[in-house]
This record gives C-alpha cells, sequence and structure tokens, in this order.
C-alpha cells in the first residue's frame, strides 16, 4: 500500500492528470446529482459514445427528477428504447418516485437514503455522493478494480468477494477525501482509456512509477480471465404480421418470471418490451412457428382471409444476452385482418418507435419493411 510521501506524490499525479487530460463529456459539465444519476445509470453496461446521445435527449425531456417521476413508463422506456437493459430505465423511474414522494424531489445527501431507492447499489451511491455533494466515498467497479488490482499486483479473480473486499480497502484508502469527487472520476477515466482491459498504455501512464505490475511486467496477466460458461444456442421465431393498411402486431413487455426460455411462449430474454409474436424452437422455425400461430392464436378461417398462413422468411437475426447465442428466424406474415392475440396492439409497421421497443425488433421489422 502506498503511504506518507509516496501516497501524496501518487494523488497528485493522478489528480492533476485528470484536470489536464479528462474527456469533456455532457455530464461532467455540471455537478447536479439527477445528472450524475443519470449518467451513471446509463454507463452501466454501456459505451460512453452510446450513452451520450441517449443521455441528452433523456434529459431534454425528462429535465427534472419530477418530470421523470410524473411520465409515463412507457414514455420513459421509449427514450430508453435501444440502450438495453431496461430494468435501469424502469428503477431509475421508480427512484424518482420515491424521491419526490420521501426527499421533497431533491436526491438524499445521506448513504442510507440513497442505498434504498430501487437500481442504486454501493458503486452508483459513491459516485453519486462523492462528484454532486463531494462526500469521501471510494468507487469501486471493473475498471477501478482492474486498475488496483495492477497497481499492487493483484492476482487472482477479482470479482471473488474476499478480494474485492481488499479492493475496495484499497480504493478507500487511496481516495483524496479533500477532492472525491474529482478522485473517484480519475480514477474511472485511468480505467477507461490508458490502464485499458488489453494493451494498458503504461507510457502514458500518471501513475506508472508507482505501478507494481508494470514494474514486474505483468500488466498485461492481471486481471485474470475469469472462467466463462459454456454457450448455449436458442433458436426463436418471431411473427410479423402485416395487414394491407402495413399495420403489425406487438406484444406486451412479459411479467418478469413468468415465461421461460425452451417454453413454447415469448422467452423474456428476446426483449423485455413490446415485441413481435416470439417462440423459442427446436426443430423447423418455420413449421413450428406455424403450428403455434395456428393453434395457441386462434388464427384460423375467422380471422384470416384463406384460412391459410403464408410464412415469408426474412433471415436470421443474431444476439447474444450473457452466454445464451441467439438466432431469430423472423418471418413475414400477410393476412386481412391482424390476429387478436392476448395483450397485443396493433402498430404501423414503419411507425414501430412509437412505442418502447428493443433494437432486436427494430431489425426485425426493418427486415419486414425491406
Ligand atoms: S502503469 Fe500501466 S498497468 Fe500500471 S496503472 Fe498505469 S497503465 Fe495501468
Amino acid at each position: 500500500m502506498l503511504t506518507g510521501t509516496k501516497l501524496r506524490a501518487f494523488r497528485k499525479s493522478l489528480l492533476a492528470w485528470f484536470r489536464q487530460f479528462q474527456r469533456d463529456l455532457p455530464w461532467r459539465r455540471d455537478r447536479d446529482a439527477y445528472r450524475v444519476w443519470l449518467s451513471e445509470i446509463m454507463l452501466q453496461q454501456t459505451r460512453v459514445a452510446a450513452v451520450i446521445p441517449y443521455y441528452e435527449r433523456f434529459l431534454e425531456h425528462f429535465p427534472t427528477v419530477s418530470a421523470l417521476a410524473e411520465a409515463p413508463t412507457e414514455e420513459v422506456l421509449r427514450f430508453w428504447s435501444g440502450l438495453g437493459y431496461y430494468s435501469r430505465a424502469r428503477n431509475l423511474q421508480r427512484a424518482a418516485q420515491q424521491i419526490v414522494a420521501k426527499h421533497a424531489g431533491e436526491f438524499p445527501e445521506d448513504q442510507e437514503n440513497a442505498l434504498a431507492l430501487p437500481g442504486i447499489g454501493a458503486y452508483t451511491a459513491a459516485a453519486i455522493l462523492s462528484i454532486a455533494f463531494d462526500q469521501g466515498h471510494a468507487v469501486l467497479d471493473g475498471n477501478v478494480a482492474r486498475v488496483l488490482a495492477r497497481l499492487f499486483a493483484i492476482r487472482g479473480d477479482l470479482r471473488e468477494p474476499a478480494r474485492w473486499q481488499r479492493l475496495q480497502r484499497s480504493a478507500d484508502e487511496l481516495l483524496e477525501r479533500k477532492a472525491p469527487g474529482d478522485w473517484n472520476q480519475a480514477m474511472m477515466e485511468l480505467g477507461a482509456t490508458i490502464c485499458t482491459p488489453r494493451a494498458p498504455q503504461c507510457l502514458l501512464c500518471p501513475v506508472a512509477k508507482h505501478c507494481a505490475a508494470r514494474k514486474q511486467g505483468i500488466q498485461e496477466e492481471i486481471p485474470e480471465k475469469r472462467k466463462k460458461r459454456t454457450p448455449v444456442s436458442v433458436t426463436l421465431a418471431a411473427a410479423v404480421f402485416v395487414n394491407p393498411q402495413g399495420d403489425t402486431v406487438l406484444l406486451p413487455p412479459p411479467r418478469t418470471g413468468s415465461e421461460k426460455v425452451g417454453a413454447d411462449h415469448v422467452p423474456t430474454l428476446v426483449s423485455k418490451m413490446w415485441h413481435f409474436p416470439t417462440i423459442a424452437v427446436t426443430g423447423d422455425p418455420r413449421t413450428e412457428l406455424e403450428r403455434h400461430l395456428k393453434s395457441e392464436c386462434a388464427l384460423d378461417k375467422k380471422r384470416s382471409s384463406s384460412g391459410m398462413l403464408s410464412l415469408v422468411a426474412l433471415g436470421r437475426v443474431r444476439h447474444s444476452v450473457t452466454y445464451r447465442q441467439i438466432t431469430i428466424c423472423a418471418f413475414r406474415i400477410p393476412v386481412a385482418k391482424l390476429p387478436l392475440l392476448d395483450g397485443a396492439k396493433a402498430v404501423a409497421l414503419n411507425e414501430l418507435a412509437s412505442v418502447p421497443i428493443s433494437n432486436l425488433t427494430r431489425k426485425i421489422g426493418r427486415a419486414a419493411l425491406a
């Protein structure tokens, strides 16, 4: 661990580097807690470049915590549409509603109340409280953990609980308490731009002389790779009904836990937003989808002009969700009348964006239009 003069020199070098070279990012232009909070939630699992346009559009539409709390959830999801991990948006709005109800619309300044909000864990609370209110909480996420592990040449699985606690203690000890907001951002910035997962740029690193991994020449061996789960392949078949007016049918977001991959109905992993009728298949997608639509959706002579379904293949869309590799075979199905599916809504195929949908649904919709 660094102490005394070395610790002071380390802090000085890192802060000076951050203040001179930090990227100009929209959420760094002011320290309003709502903006910091929104950026931290959007940045979870998502690249900075992808977040920027969403962040700006979202803020323009929901400029305050109250505006977010009062908006219809569908509208919030629509502005999140394409960013993925939609539970983040739902939690964000639930937290906004709690902030309005319990904290007069102001983000709580104490850790306990911050942690009680939906979607706020230790990392996010530390980031918001330090950046917005200059409170002395050190952040620890994957980026910061990697930097610390290299600085102190810590080997092994960094997410292993005892090792993670040790990293948190190191983060706490390094924290510059005179400027915790800048300090946390400097650590994150170092991990994002210099001390990157692959090929860290040690020659440009402001704290290279303090780095144990670099001294030992093992910076690229840390962190050690985690064992990956064996990938599982899943095939889905999606139905894009289209009537003569160019309308299609979308199903509502599945209720969490109500449907499973491998069952006959829409797996929750295909989309937690509005989506085309989709089933998991094990054999020929066309045959299985046709059989499913005829039996379960009651799509018979009363609802289709000819009683026959004509499935036009739209190609395959590939998608990965954690260890699952998903192939979706989509079919365009011209019908005289749209089928009456439970909870479904009719939407113009060329205006799918008017409801909250995922990138996957958007991609299938585009293929059907083409
Ligand atoms: S010297 Fe290299 S490995 Fe060490 S902290 Fe800097 S960039 Fe990371």
